[in-house]
């Protein structure tokens, strides 16, 4: 019997309404199709559904951050990374320069200046280009194929990263890392450069809600706690400002990203994606978290609704 699962993921995309802009601060997303509409759902056996434009690839910008955030606490061990970064809202704007007054550290790694202190923990004595490729290989381990990085997307964002370069020389001036801060924003601009489609996405966060296994590969990308550790974070800061509004209405760990993407990981259960690329005023896809509001309630995917 064919699974009915695709067509109402067609239904709910289809009864989402579009509404935003798509993000201009980098010139080249400023020109991406801002039509484009894919959602896919990868379940904890690794059976993967899809509906819309499911083969479109787009960069996956903010949504490497709890990936490579994971990356980190796996090589460094949540201590270590603790003592360089908090798990605190931050309450301000993905891209604000601020660090917590009394620790000196980034709120968390999910803002702009925490995921850059985050980056330069991935081989932190290595090269930029061995600590980009460390990256890349991980991130493909999550996806469970080589990703590759979009490189007019990424030489679009770095002759702009104006202020990504401010808040690295930030994080540097308080010992946050020890690296050249160019080399760092040149390796976090090649993270959200990598190109990714919804399918891919789906199952890059049912790894994160299957305790760090690939449901697909079957390959422990990293350890339980680490997974643990990260979708506590998504919980509190993975839709920026919005992160209350989405918890309370969706209720589901998540991460958006400025290309459009939209994931959900729902321990033990499911890998969610959804890309459209018209943004609201915080940075997350209109239609994406239109899709998850649905999601949540059709399929009682609240993580606090009692059974
Ligand atoms: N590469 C983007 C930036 O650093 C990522 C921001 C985002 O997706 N919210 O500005």
């Amino acid at each position: 019997m064919r699974s009915p699962i695709p067509a109402y993921l067609e239904e709910v995309l289809n009864d989402t309404v579009d509404g935003g802009e798509v993000a201009s601060y980098i010139p080249e997303l400023a020109r991406a199709n801002p039509d484009r509409l894919s959602a896919a759902l990868c379940m904890a056996d690794g059976t993967i559904y899809g509906a819309g434009e499911v083969e479109t690839r787009f960069s996956i910008q903010s949504i490497s951050k709890p990936f490579v955030y994971a990356l980190a606490l796996q090589e460094n061990g949540v201590q270590a990374v603790m003592e360089r970064i908090g798990v605190e809202p931050s309450g301000e704007t993905f891209n604000s320069a601020s660090l917590d007054p009394k620790t000196q550290r980034p709120d968390n790694p999910m803002v702009n200046i925490g995921a850059i202190a985050t980056h330069a923990l991935v081989m932190p004595d290595g090269t930029c280009a061995e600590r980009s490729e460390a990256v890349r290989r991980g991130l493909s381990a999550f996806a469970g194929r080589q990703l590759q990085i979009d490189q007019a997307v990424y030489s679009s964002e770095i002759s702009t990263a104006f202020r990504n370069h401010s808040l690295a020389y930030l994080v540097r001036s308080v010992d946050g890392f020890e690296q050249d801060p160019r080399e760092i924003v040149e390796g976090y601009t090649r993270q959200c450069s990598l190109l990714v489609d919804v399918r891919d996405l789906a199952v890059m966060a049912m790894t994160l809600a299957n305790s760090g296994v690939n449901p697909v590969t079957k390959e422990r990308v990293v350890h339980a706690d680490v997974a643990q550790q990260v979708l506590s974070v998504l919980t509190t800061c993975g839709m920026y400002d919005a992160t209350g509004d989405w918890m309370t209405q969706v209720g589901i760990p998540a991460k958006s990203g400025v290309g459009g993407g939209v994931i959900g990981a729902l321990p033990g259960q499911v890998g969610a994606a959804v890309f459209s690329p018209r943004l609201d005023d915080v940075g997350n896809s209109v239609r994406g978290v239109q899709a998850f509001e649905r999601f949540s309630k059709d399929m009682g995917m609240h993580l606090l609704k009692a059974p």
